[in-house]
């Protein structure tokens, strides 16, 4: 109908902001008068929000892939994807069939991050910019581990690599994607950190929200809940979003500086926030953890708060919770579970007591009503009972 037009190699190089609002847009091709604009420029889309003052928290982070064939296997695959995708969760990879070939793709290696403003131009890039040259050391172990559940196919020395590439993927600190509106400019839209697999889905949503907004959301009906390190974040969460109507928390990991989480659980779990927080240094990432504290935050929550805990959770001992409902002000409810661990399962008040999440959700469910809880302590005990204080 003429509403759409498409510039193809079009860059942008700029975006004016007047009044907290986004004005118009420069390009190479000349400027576009425009009210509102959206960025969904992939792992380039910090760069373009910052044009406009905004950011967009994701970094460009490697995932390798390789692709070997022809598969004599697939010699006769009649379709481009005819087998199911496997997910091997012991090694952290997938193998899946394309067309004749076999993709091994790779979320194993150590962390390979960039800079938005280091990803190569079109000009530069050899495959194209968000496919970097294969480091063949970081692969090695991880194609070890195909070999060993498709001997097969890796196996057949027949088969050769078509294509072997450090692709770039965007991450995000929690795994999302980045959508919506940007905080700092009115109008700015972000779709960013978003997978093929999601994209129809996700543009189908973010039109709708552009257009008629969020309705079905009440604003003055906000919970927050989060389980396992999640406890830590939604606690800080709660302390600077005074408009929550109640915070949840379980699975506890509210020991300031995780010391049990990091030195005395499974190293994979420091490996694995060394990888989020893009850290590859352990001492500079030891440094970095003493920084997890709801100590100088938690007594401006003004949400009630409730915690559902193991009595001996080994990744966050119990008496760090009891010090943080210590500082609480709000009415505040700590549920523990006797005997229990971190996840609150697999032991008699776990299995008989209250289920937790249930729990939750009634909780938060009366929270959102505007009921106000008494603040108590619970404790549930080996047979399923519950035992209430005061606190
Ligand atoms: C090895 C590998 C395997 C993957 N496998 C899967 C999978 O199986 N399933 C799945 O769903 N996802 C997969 N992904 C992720 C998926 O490829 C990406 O999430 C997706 O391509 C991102 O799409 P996008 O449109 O947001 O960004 P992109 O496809 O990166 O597009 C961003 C566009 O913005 C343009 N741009 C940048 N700067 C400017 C500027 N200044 N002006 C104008 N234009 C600009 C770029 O040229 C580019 O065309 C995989 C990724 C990798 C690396």
């Amino acid at each position: 109908m003429g509403a759409l037009t498409i510039g193809a190699s079009v860059e942008v190089t700029g975006i004016d902001v007047e009044a907290g609002r986004v004005r118009r847009v420069h390009t190479d091709a000349g400027t576009i008068e425009s009210e509102v604009v959206v960025i969904a420029c992939g792992v380039w889309s910090p760069r373009i929000a910052e044009m406009a003052g905004a950011s967009i928290p994701l970094t460009p982070a490697v995932h390798q892939m390789i692709d070997i064939g022809p598969v004599p296997m697939f010699a006769n695959a009649t379709k481009e994807v005819g087998y199911p995708i496997v997910r091997d969760m012991d090694t952290n990879m997938y193998e899946r069939q394309h067309g004749n070939g076999f993709e091994i793709g790779s979320y194993a290696h150590r962390a390979i991050l960039m800079d938005p403003d280091d990803v190569p131009s079109i000009a530069a890039a050899a495959l194209s910019p968000t496919m970097l040259p294969f480091t063949k050391d970081d692969f090695d172990p991880q194609l070890e581990d195909a070999l060993e559940l498709f001997p097969e196919i890796v196996g057949d020395e027949s088969v050769g690599v078509k294509l072997a590439i450090n692709g770039l993927l965007s991450l995000t600190p929690d795994g999302n994607p980045i959508i919506g509106e940007t905080p700092e400019v009115k109008n700015l839209w972000s779709v960013a950190a978003i997978w093929i697999k999601e994209a129809p889905g996700i543009a189908k949503t973010v039109a709708e929200w552009m257009t008629d907004g969020r309705p079905e959301i009440d604003p003055d009906r906000i919970g927050i809940t989060g389980h396992s390190f999640g406890s830590f974040f939604s606690t800080i969460a709660a302390a600077g979003e005074p408009r929550y109507r109640g915070c949840a928390v379980s699975g506890t990991c509210l020991e300031p500086g995780g010391h049990a989480i990091f030195e005395e659980a499974s190293p994979t779990f420091k490996r694995r926030f060394m990888y989020m927080s893009g850290c590859t240094d352990e001492a500079a990432f030891d440094e970095f953890r003493k920084t997890l504290t709801w100590e100088p935050y938690a007594a401006q929550i003004r949400a009630p708060y409730l915690c559902c805990t193991g009595e001996f959770d080994p990744l966050s001992p119990l008496d760090h919770t009891e010090r943080l409902f210590d500082v609480l002000t709000v009415p505040k409810t700590l549920v523990v579970y006797q005997g229990a661990g971190h996840g609150i399962g697999g032991v008699p008040s776990g299995n008989l007591g209250p289920t937790f999440t249930t729990l939750m959700a009634d909780w938060m469910a009366a929270r959102l009503a505007g009921k106000m809880p008494k603040s108590e302590r619970w404790l549930v005990d080996a047979t399923g009972h519950v035992h209430k204080t005061d606190l």
